[in-house]
C-alpha cells in the first residue's frame, strides 16, 4: 500500500467529507497519511484530524505565503508542540518566488526560525520550494546543522540538476499529480535518472489533481495514478513503486508507526 506524504484535509475543503476520505483510505490502497500543514490554525485541524484516525500523522508549520503575518506566538506555540504523539514532522516551510505573496526577506527569516524549531524539536522538515531552489540550497548548507533530522523536498518539479543536488546531501524527494500534465517532460527526465532511494509520494490535496481528473478537487486515492506513471518511467511494476516508495516514508517520517 501507499503512503500520502503530503496531503491538506485540514483545508477548509474538506470539512463536511475528510472523515468519509480518511475512512476510505484502506480501499484505495492508502496505508498512511500525512496531515502538513501551513499556519497555525492549519496545525491544530491537523493535530485534531490526526487524533481521530490511527492511519493520519500530521506536521506543523507556516507556509512561506503565510510569512509576513508570522509572529513569535506561533513559534512558541510550535515549540509547544514537541513530543505530541502524531507529530512526525515540521512543515510545509520555505520559499515561494513565484507568487512572492510574502516579502523575500520575511520568508527567509520566518524559513530559519522554524528550521532552528524543527532541530530543537527532534523533528524531520518538509521544505516548500517554488522559483527558489538556490536560496533554499543556500540556507541549508549555512545551517546543515538543523538539516539531521531529515529534510523532504516535496512536491519536486524542479530539473535533474537540482534533484541531483538534493539528492546528494542525503536529502528526500517528494512527487505528486505534477508528473502526470502533459508538459512532463522534465519531470521525466528526473524520474528516469534518479534511484528511487530517498523518493516518496504525494497529492498536496487539494491542490495539483492528477491527469485525468484534473479540473477536480484532488484526494488521496488519486496518488495510485502518481505510483502507476513512475512505474510506467522505470519499466518496474506499480508493487514495486508502492514497496520501495512505503518503506522511504516510514524512513524519513521515523516516529510515524
Ligand atoms: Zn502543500
Amino acid at each position: 500500500m501507499l503512503i500520502d506524504t503530503h496531503a491538506h484535509l485540514n483545508d477548509e475543503k474538506y470539512a463536511d467529507n475528510y472523515q468519509d476520505i480518511i475512512s476510505k483510505l484502506n480501499e484505495n490502497n492508502i496505508e498512511r497519511i500525512v496531515c502538513a500543514s501551513f499556519d497555525v490554525p492549519s496545525s491544530i485541524s491537523a493535530q485534531k484530524i490526526a487524533a481521530e484516525f490511527d492511519t493520519v500523522y500530521y506536521s506543523i508549520g507556516t507556509h512561506p505565503h503565510n510569512a509576513k503575518d508570522f509572529s513569535k506566538d506561533d513559534l512558541k506555540f510550535y515549540k509547544s508542540q514537541k513530543g505530541q504523539k502524531k507529530l512526525v514532522a515540521f512543515g510545509e516551510i520555505g520559499l515561494d518566488y513565484h507568487y512572492d505573496f510574502s516579502p523575500k526577506d520575511a520568508q527567509k527569516s520566518v524559513f530559519l526560525y522554524q528550521l532552528e524549531a524543527a532541530c530543537e524539536m527532534g523533528l524531520p522538515i518538509i521544505i516548500h520550494s517554488r522559483e527558489a531552489y538556490d536560496d533554499t540550497l543556500k540556507i541549508l548548507d549555512d545551517n546543515i546543522e538543523y538539516t539531521k533530522n531529515g529534510i523532504l523536498v516535496h512536491c519536486y518539479t524542479g530539473t535533474l540538476d537540482y534533484a541531483q543536488e538534493i539528492l546528494k546531501r542525503g536529502f528526500f524527494l517528494s512527487f505528486g499529480g505534477a508528473i502526470t500534465y502533459k508538459n512532463n517532460h522534465i519531470a521525466y527526465e528526473v524520474l528516469h535518472n534518479i534511484s528511487l532511494k530517498n523518493v516518496v509520494l504525494e497529492t498536496d490535496c487539494p491542490y495539483l489533481t492528477p491527469v485525468p481528473y484534473r479540473g477536480k478537487v484532488n484526494e488521496p486515492k488519486y496518488i495510485n495514478l502518481v505510483a502507476q506513471k513512475i512505474a510506467e518511467w522505470k519499466g518496474v511494476s506499480v508493487t514495486e513503486i508502492e514497496d520501495i516508495t512505503t518503506k522511504n516514508a516510514f524512513r524519513f517520517f521515523n516516529r510515524m508507526e
